[in-house]
């Protein structure tokens, strides 16, 4: 085959333009770090959109990938196959919930939690509870049903008509909430964190105001910890933090140490919901996902990276407060463990260029919120790097904002 370059040039021939992309190229990591194939070192500060949990490169990983590859890579789910029971019940130990299903993508997981919550409504007889609500600013994923879910037009505009039967409700608004459930919803689907939206966290009095509408309508609480879960925030679900007590929870990126693996975990409520043939995957539960998996929580216990998250975490709250004092861009900063939102006074885009730079690699997300994702592994030392930059960014960025004066 003819060798093809990987330019931004070649990126337009090739794919449809559904991605803007960085303009480099990588090639390989590093513990932190990505390097591109010209060999500089980028500080990764989004770590595959929070997906490598232990970075680059963890040999544990890697090790349980490789071995089970070359037993096993693919056989579908018409056989039992140890990795896959294996991570079922270790999630659910970690929950205390009742059944598991594995799918390959967080869209994925978000799709087969409605369809377990509207067929669970329907066994309740009641042909008008088919209602599935979410919640304003929030992400949960890009196929028809997830989409139906999610808050933005730039995510859904174009693609009409959307899955019937969805509705919103304002964010942490507890009389909309009151508002809109009724004995038609079937369920409310959840971000304790919401990650996409710009690091916004879910209040007390609205999940508690939720708990009790749930007891008074009968419908259930999806969890989707795709982003915050699996240790970011310092516990291995975020839920647990507000007591949201979900019937269902949805997890993924990290959750396959970087190969797709997505999983919906059900209470007993919900546990005979779903019968023979009624839902299904060709690869979903892929037996390297799941050894990966099980090898990426075992690292998280062993190294004690939740407690880490949360220590870093912090660190990088005080330090960012610390620039936000001194840089007028910095409007706010919201931090969940490491999921980390720097609200900025225009456009966070330019930000993440110059940054790219200077060799970080950061994100933005709702138009004006420059977002940290780190991996779980990331040291003291790189996160004031991550900071140093940003006091560099800021400070040229004011320096020629005054001489265009
Ligand atoms: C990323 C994400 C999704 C969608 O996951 P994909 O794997 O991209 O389909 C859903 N919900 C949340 C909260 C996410 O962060």
């Amino acid at each position: 085959m003819k060798r093809v370059a990987v330019n931004q040039e070649t990126e337009k021939e090739l794919f449809f333009h559904n991605y803007a992309r960085l303009p480099i190229a990588v090639t390989h990591g590093e513990g932190g770090w990505l390097v591109s194939d010209d060999g500089t070192r980028y500080l990764d500060m989004i770590a595959g959109i929070g997906v490598n949990a232990l970075g680059y490169g963890d040999k544990r990983l890697v090790d349980a990938i490789s071995s089970q590859a070359a037993k096993l890579i693919h056989v579908s789910n018409l056989f039992m196959m140890e990795p896959q029971f294996e991570l079922a019940a270790k999630l659910l130990s970690l929950s205390g919930l009742s059944k598991v299903f594995f799918a390959n993508s967080g869209t994925e997981a978000i799709e087969a939690a409605i369809k377990i919550a509207r067929k669970w409504a329907a066994q309740g007889g009641d042909e008008e509870k088919k209602e599935v609500l979410s919640l304003s600013n929030c992400f949960h994923g890009r196929t028809y049903g997830a989409l139906s879910l999610t808050a933005k037009a730039k995510y859904s505009d174009g693609f009409d008509p959307l899955l019937p039967g969805t509705g919103m409700i304002a964010f942490n608004d507890i009389a909309d909430l009151e508002a809109k459930v009724s004995g038609k919803t079937a369920a409310v689907f959840i971000e304790v964190v919401q990650g996409e939206g710009g690091i916004h966290h879910i209040s007390q009095p609205f999940i508690d105001r939720l708990k009790e509408l749930r007891e008074q309508y009968n419908f259930l609480i999806v969890a989707d910890d795709i982003q915050a879960g699996c240790g970011r925030t310092g516990t291995f679900f975020s839920y647990t933090q507000v007591n949201a007590d979900p019937d269902l929870v949805c997890l993924a990126k990290p959750l396959g140490g970087g190969l797709p693996l997505s999983a919906v975990i059900g209470s007993e409520k919900v546990a005979n919901v779903l019968t023979y043939g009624n839902h299904g995957t060709t690869f979903g539960g892929n037996p390297v996902a799941c050894a990966a998996g099980v090898a990426m929580i075992k690292a998280i216990e062993e190294d004690n990276l939740m407690e880490h998250a949360l220590e870093i975490g912090s660190f990088i709250n005080d330090e960012v407060q610390k620039l936000a004092a001194k840089h007028l861009q910095i409007l706010e900063i919201r931090q969940y463990g490491l999921m980390v939102g720097i609200t900025v006074d225009k456009e966070a885009k330019p930000y993440v260029v110059k940054a790219l730079e200077k060799h970080v690699i950061l994100n933005a997300t709702s138009v004006n919120v420059i977002r940290l994702l780190p991996p779980l592994t990331i040291s003291r030392e790189e996160a004031q790097h991550c900071i140093t930059v940003l006091d560099e960014i800021f400070t040229e960025e004011a320096a020629t904002a005054e001489q265009s004066c």
